[in-house]
């Protein structure tokens, strides 16, 4: 299938997507290939990145805002990697027939376990989709995004959802409510396969104190019932306590200040506290808007934070900026 493009080099397509936490993150043994099989629980929330496309000679990439001077500018970037994913998969060939400019608005930090940049990638999917009039399905893009990242499917649907395999295989969760978040941005990243290294390395350390008695050694991943249930009842209470994250030890292990950002938040009310993936982001659940303020105020007071933002869950996935082409 080849597709014209309609609208000309000034036509723009802008897609906004949210940032994701895990509310569950189970990590299973470390496979053969390398990879570990995960049982997670993806939850959108409103902190979105903007993408813009552009049809262009050539492919191109800008960032601004939020970390975006770490954010490399080649074909590494995944927004233009999900681009030119997407114009192989609609049979758009050539450097000016696949060729486009992208523009990337980050407000989601980089390598803080929120799925930046599998966000950047789903946006430019929705974007390129739509510049291109493509008319591929959301499950089709979904396919697409699979190549590109594990996170990338769940960014094009957002809400609540469990993800298995490496996180790319998702059912929505039956979940009702909104959730009130307080997120608390470390001072630096961390690069999620070294807080994998550090878990297998915790692990295996726990495994040789028990004399081998395979203590450190989990078990298949499973999905928390008693969490799926609380999140059907949309009460935060009881959602909060039953939060997990079985990356955090790694992450806390790597930046140890991340241990007084989540005590002051447990101190201050949150209702679950907890290291957002593999980290160094910290989110903290709130009863409702008002606390979430204070908790915010609070987690700031600590002082080991490099900022802290209120968002609330579930957002949608990417989509559309006024649901239509800008000139
Ligand atoms: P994960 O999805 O593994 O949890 P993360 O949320 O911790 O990742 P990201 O912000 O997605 O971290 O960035 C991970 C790495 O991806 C960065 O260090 C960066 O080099 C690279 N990257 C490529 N494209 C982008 C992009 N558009 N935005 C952010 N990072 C990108």
């Amino acid at each position: 299938m080849h597709v014209t493009p309609i609208g000309g080099p000034a036509g723009a397509v802008t897609a906004r997507v949210p940032a994701k936490v895990n509310l569950q993150l189970s990590v299973g043994p470390r496979g053969p290939d390398g990879y570990h099989e995960l049982v997670t629980v993806f939850h959108a929330v409103s902190l979105f990145d903007e993408v813009t496309v552009r049809a262009a000679d050539r492919t191109s990439v800008t960032v601004t805002g939020e970390g975006g001077q770490a954010v490399p500018l080649g074909p590494a970037n995944l927004a233009v990697r999900a681009a030119a994913a997407l114009a192989r998969a609609i049979g758009r060939r050539g450097r000016s027939a696949a060729g486009v400019r992208i523009e990337i608005r980050k407000r989601i930090p980089v390598a803080a376990g929120l799925a930046g940049g599998s966000a950047d990638a789903a946006a430019a999917l929705v974007a390129c989709n739509e510049l291109w009039r493509a008319g591929l399905s959301l499950q089709e893009l979904r396919d697409i995004g699979a190549q590109i990242g594990s996170d990338v499917p769940f960014a094009l649907i957002g809400g609540t959802a469990v993800g298995q395999g490496r996180g790319e295989r998702l059912t929505r969760a039956l979940a009702s409510g909104s959730y009130h978040w307080v997120l608390a941005f470390g001072a630096s990243g961390l690069a999620t396969p070294d807080v994998y290294a550090a878990c297998d390395r915790l692990r295996a350390m726990r495994s040789a104190a028990s004399g081998g008695a395979g203590d450190g050694e989990p078990g298949p991943p499973e999905l928390n019932t008693e969490l799926m249930a609380a999140l059907r009842s949309g009460d935060p209470a009881a959602v909060g306590p039953l939060l997990t994250n079985d990356l955090q030890a790694a992450a806390l292990s790597l930046q140890p200040v991340l241990r007084q950002a989540l005590a002051a938040g447990r101190e201050h009310g949150a209702l679950g506290a907890m290291v957002s993936g593999s980290g160094p982001t910290c989110a903290f659940l709130a009863a409702g808007a008002a606390q979430a303020r204070e908790l915010a105020v609070a987690i700031t007071g600590a002082g080991v934070c490099r900022a802290v933002v209120q968002v609330n869950g579930p957002a949608t996935g990417a989509c559309l900026v006024d649901g239509r082409r800008r000139q």
